[in-house]
């Protein structure tokens, strides 16, 4: 079924497209000359004193808004402070899914926009993120459930994005492997977003980084900001594990560490900080070509182009800043993957880490102005922030360029919470590990 017309889509402002350093031609060269020609995807900068934005955290997010700051707005003095190498938090920890499978219409547009965004990204990048709408396909398993995402499906065609309803038929046509018989939660049909699907998540981090750098933006790696300067109600820079460095705006970009950098400004924040567990088993050969949830539980599953398959589920549960998670957990995403995958029972897993995530209070993420001049916020990104970040970049770029949201992010402002106009996705209340 063809989507319904766009009502309501904001109009994608051209950027420029990096340099095209990569090209058949280049390759052949290369090829020819002993590889001996290639420099550095992005330049690892030494910090200036002072710049016009400086932006704390290189994960996507964070990357994401220096390119389009420098691609879209003409806003090169920028430097990306990074604690560590670049692009090893959770943008590359990720379970690298994409959709815009929402329920709030405002989510929906939001989402979508990154959609498209993903859709021409390597285009402007000039770079293989490897994006593969391969289709998500959330399972639903009684009559209730299928009320809810037929809704959902209406509110997402309503605004001109791709849903369609699937048979129990369809759905074993597509997933062969799936038991939908099973003993616990028998599949009564799905609901498919053709459009979602996974793109390789430490790519985006490193064709951003170098698209930034290519633009004139300073990324400066193994720089910790251990302290935000005030003057008054004014943020005038940041003390870094490399000195003090001067700004007219800092934008925090560091997820799972929101709270913690805020609170360097002397802001409290709605979020908190929970921990989120993935794993991937050993390669085999192609079985899954769609990603695939569970309705009856929280499991999540996709195969990687090296044969794994990467699957995760919810949130742990409890506060932590640390990346392993616990084995209760681990037991839950089990017993829903050999639900509803039996054959999954045979197969190795490799490894299994976790990463913090930034949880706020309404399940929406927050791109916004705060009540300190030239301190933006760019965070709240739950579990789902990844298939946002190209949207994310592009929305707090404009805030900075505009001093204003862009109108696709406008209901993400951190003051929602104080007027209680929430953005609760889930409609489960202020309860993080119910989102
Ligand atoms: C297991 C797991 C599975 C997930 N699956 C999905 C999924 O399938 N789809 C989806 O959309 N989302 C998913 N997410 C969520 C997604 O990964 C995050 O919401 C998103 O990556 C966060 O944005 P980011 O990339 O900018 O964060 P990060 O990559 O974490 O970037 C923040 C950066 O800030 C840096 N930093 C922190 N403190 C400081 C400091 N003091 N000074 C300087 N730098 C600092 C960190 O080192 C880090 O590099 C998942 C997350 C996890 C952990």
């Amino acid at each position: 079924m063809p989507p319904a017309p766009r009502p309501s889509a904001p109009a994608i402002a051209p950027e420029r497209t990096s340099s095209g350093r990569y090209s058949l031609w280049r390759l052949l060269r290369e090829g020819l000359n002993g590889q001996r020609g290639w420099s550095r995807a992005w330049v690892k900068a030494a910090p200036r004193p002072r710049y016009r934005v400086v932006i704390v955290g290189g994960g996507g997010h964070g990357l994401a808004t220096a390119f389009y700051l420098a691609t879209g707005h003409g806003i090169c003095d920028v430097a990306v402070l990074e604690r560590g190498p670049l692009g090893l938090g959770n943008v590359a920890r990720n379970t690298t899914i994409i959709r815009s499978n929402y329920f709030q219409p405002a989510n929906i547009r939001f989402y979508d926009f990154s959609l498209r965004l993903w859709e021409r990204l390597e285009r402007s990048l000039n770079f293989n993120a490897m994006v593969s709408q391969r289709g998500t396909l959330n399972l639903f398993h009684t009559e209730a459930q299928r009320d809810l995402f037929t809704r959902r499906a209406n509110l997402m065609r309503l605004e001109g994005v791709d849903a369609a309803a699937l048979s129990r038929a369809a759905v074993k046509a597509l997933v062969p492997l799936v038991d939908l018989d099973n003993g616990r939660y028998p599949v009564l049909g799905g609901f498919l977003q053709p459009r979602g699907g996974t793109v390789r998540h430490d790519a985006v981090a490193w064709g951003y980084a170098r698209g930034a750098s290519e633009a004139g933006v300073d990324i400066v790696e193994h720089c910790a900001v251990t302290g935000i300067r005030r003057e008054g109600e004014r943020v005038v820079g940041v003390e870094t594990s490399r000195g003090f460095i001067a700004a007219d705006v800092v934008c925090l970009a560091v997820a799972g560490h929101s709270s913690e950098l805020a609170r360097m400004a002397g802001l409290e924040l709605p979020i908190e900080t929970h921990v989120l567990q993935a794993f991937v088993t050993e390669g085999v050969k192609p079985v899954l070509d769609v990603v695939l949830t569970y309705g009856a539980g929280h499991f999540y599953i996709s195969q990687s182009d090296k044969g794994g398959l990467v699957f995760g589920g919810a949130i742990d549960g409890y506060n932590t800043y640390g990346q392993r998670g616990t084995l209760p957990m681990v037991e839950e995403v089990t017993a829903a993957a050999v639900t509803l995958l039996p054959a999954l029972a045979r197969v190795k897993v490799l490894r299994q880490w976790g990463g913090v995530m930034d949880m706020s209070m309404d399940g929406s993420p927050i791109i916004s102005q705060t009540p300190l001049a030239g301190l933006v916020l760019n965070g709240g990104w739950c579990y789902g922030g990844f298939k946002a970040i190209p949207a994310g970049g592009f929305t707090t770029a404009h805030l900075i360029a505009h001093g204003a949201p862009h109108p696709v992010a406008a209901h993400l402002d951190l003051g929602r919470f104080a007027a209680g106009r929430t953005v609760d996705e889930r409609g489960v209340g202020p309860f993080p590990y119910l989102h």
